[in-house]
């Protein structure tokens, strides 16, 4: 018989929901952990958020542990008999597998109650545009849920199975993705010079992306990708007036991203007035670094080693961003990373499906972690 948790995580990779609608998912999630008897179930958390909370029968700390919803606006390749039946949405970063993990700690949770304290398991929404964590804050509902710790993981392909990647600081870069509108004046092919055309503004932007690839070995981890473009029309007498181009930055700290931002304004600002072009720019789907506080990375890189989990602060801070990083500012947070192979595709590959194997061991460690917890603040 498929195990139960396998079984959800399939479920849930069938029928994946983007950022913000994770309303059906929620539903699918709820239904399961309901079994798990928890003592409150709190539905509609900054969006489709569900916490699920437990207590323990002393008094002691509270413990979050937090899994995302939402899945990717890419359009799955697998032969896998659950893959995606929505066309263009798939669960390619692996947090179907994410909430299969917390499901089976709620099952945990069930069959060996907390001493002491209280647990809550965070089934948060829109993480993936980096506004889900703020939501969740923001919901006027999370203050009686305010954490003194709060753990969360993600798999990592790159790195061995079962691996655990922690350490004190940083753990996953902050971005910022970057809309550029280019506003010039149209002019014939043959006479390009009586108009004002974006494309040279386009080139410079486009060198200097190039200039922050390879970032392997860049130690503030700067890196900028381009990400879409846009300009003109499709038309060879016409030489284009407008251009658009999106441009994702990341860097390992706050103030690394912000100079990064900075320096792309300048150069935008500086060639586009040479040009005499209007400029437009604005933010989106922001993310800060997410930052370890080294008590929480103690407790995992312990309980790691108490299960004979490999553990090191390999391949930290991850490149890509969490919006985890949000938990930091409110409280003791502890975010690391799960080896999923070192041969599976990269996150947000077409062909990335979230490896079955990991979820029990994954399971025992977020126990392993309570535990720890609990049992340190007098549980
Ligand atoms: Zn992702
Ligand atoms: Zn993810």
């Amino acid at each position: 018989m498929i195990d139960p948790l396998v079984a959800l995580r399939h479920d849930l990779h069938r029928h994946p929901d983007l950022s913000g609608q994770e309303g059906a998912t929620a539903r699918r999630v709820r239904a399961y952990i309901e079994q798990t008897n928890p003592a409150q179930v709190i539905d509609g958390l900054g969006g489709h958020g569900v916490a699920v909370v437990y207590h323990g029968a002393h008094h002691g700390p509270t413990v979050l542990f937090r899994a995302e919803l939402d899945a990717l606006p890419i359009q799955e390749r697998s032969v896998a008999a659950h893959r995606s039946v929505r066309d263009g949405v798939a669960h390619l970063c692996g947090h179907d597998g994410h909430m299969a993990i917390l499901a089976g700690l709620g099952e945990s949770l069930r069959n060996h109650p907390p001493v002491s304290g209280r647990v809550i398991l965070l089934f948060q929404p829109a993480e993936e545009t980096g506004e889900g964590a703020r939501a969740v804050l923001a919901d006027p509902r999370f203050d009686a849920l305010r954490p003194d710790w709060a753990f969360a993981l993600h798999n990592m392909p790159g790195v061995a199975p079962g691996h655990v990647a922690v350490g004190a600081g940083p753990a996953a870069c902050a971005s910022v993705g970057l809309r550029v509108c280019l506003q010039g004046r149209e002019a014939h092919a043959a006479q390009p010079e009586t108009g004002q055309s974006p494309a040279p503004v386009m080139q410079d932007l486009l060198e200097w992306v190039q200039a922050f690839q390879g970032a392997h070995g860049r130690k503030d981890g700067c890196l900028a990708t381009l990400c879409h473009l846009n300009m003109g029309q499709p038309a060879f007498g016409i030489s284009p007036a407008q251009a658009e181009i999106w441009i994702t930055l990341r860097a390992i700290t706050d103030c690394a991203l912000g100079q990064l931002e900075g320096q792309l304004r300048d150069l935008v600002a500086q060639r586009a007035s040479l040009c005499g072009l209007e400029v437009q720019i604005s933010r989106h789907d922001h993310f800060n670094a997410s930052i370890n506080d080294p008590d929480a990375a103690a407790i995992v890189a312990r309980a790691a080693a108490g299960l004979g989990m490999p553990a090191g602060d390999f391949a930290l801070p991850m490149r890509a961003s969490e919006d985890f990083g949000a938990f930091s500012a409110v409280t003791r947070t502890g975010l690391f990373f799960l080896g999923a192979g070192e041969t599976v595709p990269s996150l947000h590959n077409p062909d990335y499906d979230f490896p079955d194997t990991l979820i029990a061991p994954a399971v025992r460690l977020f126990r392993a972690i309570l535990d720890d917890c609990l049992h340190a603040q007098g549980g």
